[in-house]
This record gives C-alpha cells, structure tokens and sequence, in this order.
C-alpha cells in the first residue's frame, strides 16, 4: 500500500497510489485546479486552493482518493 498525503490549514488528502491509474478525471473536473499529474499520478499539489467540494472523491474511477472534508 502507497499511500501519500497533503496537508493544508483545513483539508488533508490522501491518495493510494496502487489504485490510481492516471486518468487525470481529479484534474480535469477539480474546480480549484488542485491536482495535477506527475510521472502518472495524481499530486494534490496546489491543496490550499480546495474549496472542499468533494468532486474528486466522486469522479475518480479508482477511488483512490480520500478527502477529510468527504467522509
Ligand atoms: S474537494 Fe473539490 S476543490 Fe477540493 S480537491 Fe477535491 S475537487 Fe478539488
Ligand atoms: S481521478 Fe483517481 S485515478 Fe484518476 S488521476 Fe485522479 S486519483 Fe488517479
């Protein structure tokens, strides 16, 4: 299990990455533009613009992504 985590002031995102498969749906549906890809994963990279909305934990085909505002 690899998992890798952010952290910001309000939200911590986690992501496994032995189910992400790359398929950038976080990136491209995320509407703080939270994520991007790196080497073919996904990194919560830009957390402090998460307005806690949920729509990654939704759309990722692999739920791999664990958000501590969407439990
Ligand atoms: S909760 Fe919403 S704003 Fe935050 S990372 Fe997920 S999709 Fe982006
Ligand atoms: S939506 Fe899920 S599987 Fe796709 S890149 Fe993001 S974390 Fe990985």
């Amino acid at each position: 299990m690899s998992v890798k985590t952010w952290k910001s002031d309000e939200v911590t995102i986690e992501i496994d990455y032995d189910k992400c498969n790359g398929s950038a749906m976080c990136v491209d549906q995320c509407p703080g533009e939270v994520y991007e890809l790196q080497d073919g994963k996904a990194v919560a990279a830009y957390i402090d613009q998460c307005i806690q909305c949920c729509t990654c934990v939704e759309v990722c085909p692999q739920a791999a992504i664990t958000h501590s505002a969407c439990e």
